[in-house]
C-alpha cells in the first residue's frame, strides 16, 4: 500500500529535508507527506520516531513546513523574514519537549514524549531551522537553480557554489536539459 506514495528526498540538513517533503513548488508540486502515516514514516527516517499522527498534527506539520520554507527562502535572498512565518517557527519550537540524549557511542539522539510525539518532533525541526537561519552553522542558504523547484537548501560544500537542492534530481534534470539543448544545436 505504501509504495503508492511518493518517496522522500532525504538530505543531511533536517529543516530543509523537511521543506523538501513538498517538491517542485514552481512546477507540478509533489506532496510527499499526503497522509498522517507518511509523516510518521518521514519522522522515523529522520531519527524522530513517533507512535502516531493525527490529521490535526499533520496540518500543524505542514504549517511549520511552509513557514520554514518562507523564512529560509527570504534568508537565502537576504529579504526581511516574514513575521507570520517567524511566529509559527517560534511557537512550534517553544511547544515541544524533546530532550537531546547522548548515546554510549557518543552520538546524539532525540527523546520524545509518547503523548506529544509529533509536537516534540516539530520542535526539533523548528530549532534546526532557527539555527541555519541565524547563521549558527557552517554553510550558506541558497535557492535551487531549477526553475520549477527553487527550493532553499543549505550549501555546506567547501566552495559554497552548489546550484541545486539535490544532485540526483534537480541537478541531473538540468544536466540532461542542457545536453539535449546542445544536441539540437549541433543537428
Ligand atoms: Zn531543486
Amino acid at each position: 500500500m505504501r509504495a503508492e506514495f511518493p518517496d522522500f528526498r532525504l538530505g543531511s540538513v533536517l529543516a530543509t529535508s523537511f521543506t523538501a517533503t513538498l517538491t517542485e513548488r514552481h512546477g507540478n508540486a509533489v506532496e510527499r507527506i499526503p497522509v498522517p502515516h507518511r509523516l510518521v514514516d518521514w519522522l522515523a527516517a529522520n531519527g524522530l520516531a513517533v507512535d502516531s499522527c493525527t490529521t490535526a498534527q499533520l496540518d500543524l506539520a505542514r504549517e511549520l513546513r511552509e513557514s520554514i520554507h518562507a523564512a529560509v527562502t527570504a534568508a537565502a535572498v537576504r529579504d526581511a523574514l516574514p513575521a507570520s512565518a517567524v511566529g509559527i517557527i517560534n511557537d512550534r519550537s517553544a511547544q515541544g519537549r524533546a530532550a537531546a540524549i547522548l548515546t554510549p557511542e557518543g552520538k546524539r539522539r532525540w527523546r520524545l514524549n509518547s503523548s506529544s510525539g509529533v509536537e516534540d518532533a516539530l520542535s526539533v525541526i523548528a530549532a534546526d531551522a532557527i539555527s541555519i537561519i541565524a547563521g549558527e552553522r557552517d554553510g550558506r542558504l541558497a535557492l535551487c537553480a531549477s526553475p520549477t523547484c527553487q527550493a532553499a537548501f543549505f550549501d555546506t560544500s567547501q566552495s559554497r557554489t552548489r546550484k541545486w537542492c539535490d544532485m540526483n534530481t534537480c541537478g541531473n534534470r538540468q544536466k540532461k536539459a542542457r545536453f539535449h539543448a546542445n544536441q539540437r544545436k549541433t543537428h
